[in-house]
């Protein structure tokens, strides 16, 4: 996968990535697509309440665009919300900076993001042990929402 300058880096990728209100007949479900970008702007500023000065750093990106891809964002969940919209979380440009994984025996390892979203690793490649679990990107202490540990 070739990398472009233009493209944001995220350091998390949604997991459940298809919402649907319940009461709307698919047949009359309109779908809003947010991408990963979009995803992670609200997730830097809106979950983790972030400045946007530092949520523009994390993406790799200027404050003038992240402000843009974050209202983009809004808007689109704000439209699924209020008018019953599914929201679908796909695509995007974007590069994920490189999780490290650590297994029980202490093997420490790097994954690339074209790997994890493809095929996350399920053993140590150095033991085999299936006991492993990603270390918090960014070296920092974060809460447990959303983190998925294996
Ligand atoms: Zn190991």
């Amino acid at each position: 996968m070739g990398r472009q300058p233009l493209w944001r880096r995220v350091g998390f990728i949604p997991q459940i990535t298809y919402f649907r209100p319940s009461e709307v007949p698919l047949a009359h479900l309109q779908e809003v697509c947010l991408s990963v970008e979009e995803a992670e702007a609200i997730r830097l500023k809106d979950l983790e309440g972030l400045e946007q000065e530092e949520c523009a750093q994390r993406m790799n990106i200027s404050r003038t665009t992240f402000s843009r891809v974050l209202s983009l964002a809004r808007q689109k969940v704000a439209d699924a919300l209020l008018n019953g919209k599914a929201i679908k979380i796909e695509g995007g440009n974007f590069e994920m900076a490189v999780r490290r994984f650590r297994c029980v025996n202490g093997h420490g390892w790097d994954v690339p993001f074209e790997v994890m979203i493809t095929s996350p690793p399920r053993f140590c490649p150095t033991c085999s042990t299936p006991s492993i679990r990603p270390l918090q990107p960014y070296g920092r202490r974060r809460d447990r929402r959303g983190e998925r540990n294996q």
